[in-house]
């Protein structure tokens, strides 16, 4: 029974999904992208990069969409984050012109305190 259900399994592994070959007919290799435009894109390749002579096979490993998913997921965290950021800094700028003019005030207030008690 369990290697009945294990063959209809295979089959219908095999059935759904043919195995990528690279053009040598060999399982190509998961790499990652370091390029500019597709950073740590996933992609399938030719098993003798840099071995020996490649072929040019080339296939990326997440779709379209589910990759520009995932970058649309990590652009709208960096985009939180840098809200977050904007935020603390305006802050820290409207405490730092209120400090300002309060230190202003004070020089203004000693001025006028000392200049004018000093008019012997
Ligand atoms: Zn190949």
């Amino acid at each position: 029974m369990s290697s009945g259900s294990s063959m209809y399994t295979r089959n219908n592994v095999s059935s759904t999904r043919r195995p990528l070959l690279c053009f040598h007919g060999r399982k190509p290799v998961l790499r990652i992208s370091l390029t500019k435009d597709n950073p740590g894109r996933r992609f399938w390749g030719c098993v003798y990069y840099n071995v020996q002579q490649e072929c040019s096979f080339f296939r990326w490993a997440d779709p379209d969409s589910e990759y520009f998913a995932i970058e649309l997921g990590k652009m709208k965290k960096v985009i939180e984050t840098l809200k977050l950021r904007a935020v603390v800094a305006e802050r820290h700028l409207t405490l730092s012109v209120v400090l300002e003019m309060i230190g202003w005030i004070l020089v203004i207030f000693l001025w006028l305190h000392f200049s004018g008690s000093c008019s012997c």
